[in-house]
């Protein structure tokens, strides 16, 4: 199994029927905890010696094949789920610079993701070193320090679609002996694979495409398992740890010493998912997996959509410019890294006042006025008011992200009645 193809691996990895009565479907192992046999075995599962399953903020079966499912899909080494995107991120954070450290990252990404390093975990030590341009690497030389414990970036910019030079950035963060963090959440790895790239981490918000049926409040981090993690700057890998050695025994251990090069991946779960909790049920993961089986049917017409209406809204003449960088032309980055497209997220500036742009928002009948991205429902957001309302002002201005722009994120419905969608409400709105 493990060396299949993408499209057989999202079905099958992860997954061993015969352990589960044959059921053709995963089961949604809907408990809270799993008897311990007897004390022997007890004794073994709490040690760690053996696999089993003990209590379902830890790990349980559902969840566990969606953990291995996307670390198959990613190139992994392994995966943990969380219970939404924004727990994968802090989680990774933390583990990464708990303690104190200064992390590198561009001002291009997510509203809560910009909220969180700014505002909330410099009051855990964590300080950002914010840049705007995400492939500045000049700036990102000169904002590396001592204490820098990483550099973290979305792969595809919400909603810009600015594309990070991934390879580049994995090389300046590996010269400095720390890890690059990539959200990847927009693409999902059926569109790119940060790993292959040399990435070190990454990071999914799952309610978004990789389920694609926005019905679920996900998570994920993935760990390529590459990462040298005793090279002296994270102590926290290589630190005698006391669950993971034997008081009686005397044995002492470290998650590095213990866990080699899953110790990451481990340490985010038996610190962070089983102490911090934010764990994901067992029948969201169900979902997931669910949503999961057709992501490359659903993002391959997506992305076709997508393009579409990008040539349409490039040709309406009350439409002032459209971010969609999966339809540049000459763009080396899209050509490098995303031969399949960039995704089914796209935005344009509306011509005309904001007034104007509520009356569209509130015209369109096919697309959903919501703030989320990657459904098979066609979505329609003014991100300045709504998803990015906690960036201030003059980081919004930087990357032209005033209230005329509109974000869409387009599903599964016909190309033509999104098309007509859009124009009729553009037309209302453009009257005067
Ligand atoms: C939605 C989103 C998140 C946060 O994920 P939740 O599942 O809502 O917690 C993080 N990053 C990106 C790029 C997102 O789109």
């Amino acid at each position: 199994m493990s060396d299949s193809k993408f499209d057989t691996l999202r079905i099958h990895a992860g997954y061993d029927p015969e352990s589960h009565q044959y059921a053709s479907s995963v089961p949604i192992y809907q408990t809270a905890a799993f008897g311990l046999g007897n004390t022997n075995t007890a004794e073994q599962i709490a040690a760690g010696e053996k696999k089993g399953f003990s209590y379902s903020r830890v790990g349980n079966p559902t969840v566990r094949v969606l953990e291995e499912r996307i670390a198959a899909l990613d190139g992994g080494v392994d995966a943990v789920a969380v219970g939404s995107g924004m727990a994968a991120i802090s989680y990774v954070i933390l583990n990464v610079a708990e303690g104190g450290g200064r992390i590198i990252a561009p001002t291009n990404i997510y509203g809560a993701s910009l909220d969180e390093f700014r505002t909330l975990m410099p009051k855990f030590n964590i300080k950002f070193d914010l840049y705007d341009d995400v492939n500045d690497f000049e700036q990102i030389e000169n904002l590396l320090k001592a204490d820098t414990k990483a550099i973290y970036v979305e792969s595809v910019a919400n909603p810009s679609t600015e594309i990070a030079d991934i390879e580049k950035l994995a090389e300046i963060a590996h010269q400095n002996e720390i890890p690059l963090i990539v959200d990847n959440t927009f693409p999902t790895p059926f569109l790119f694979r940060p790993f292959e790239y040399g990435a070190d981490l990454v990071v999914y918000s799952s309610t978004k495409g990789i389920n694609g049926h926005g019905n679920v409040i996900s998570g994920m981090i993935v760990d390529h398992g590459r990462f040298d993690w005793t090279n002296g700057k994270f102590p926290q890998f290589t630190e005698n740890e006391f669950i993971l050695g034997n008081e009686q025994k005397g044995i002492s251990a470290s998650f590095s010493s213990k866990y080699d090069n899953r110790a990451f991946i481990v340490r985010a779960r038996m610190k962070y998912l089983r102490l911090f909790g934010s764990v994901l049920g067992p029948f969201d993961a169900y979902l997931v997996l669910n949503g999961l089986e057709t992501i490359s049917e659903r993002l391959t017409k997506e992305v076709s959509t997508a393009s579409r209406i990008a040539e349409y809204l490039k040709t309406n003449k009350f439409v002032k410019k459209v971010y969609y960088s999966g339809t540049d032309s000459n763009n080396e980055l899209v050509e490098k890294y995303f031969p399949k497209g960039i995704g089914s997220i796209l935005a344009f500036e509306f011509e005309g006042t904001e007034g104007q742009v509520f009356k569209l928002l509130n015209s369109v009948k096919v697309f959903t006025y919501l703030p989320n991205v990657g459904d098979v429902r066609s979505l329609i957001v003014n991100p300045g008011r709504i998803t990015h309302r906690e960036i201030p002002g003059e980081i919004k201005e930087k990357h032209n992200l005033n209230n005329q722009v509109i974000r869409l994120s387009i599903g599964l419905e016909d190309v033509e009645d999104l098309i007509n969608d859009l124009d009729q409400a553009i037309r209302i709105a453009a009257k005067k």
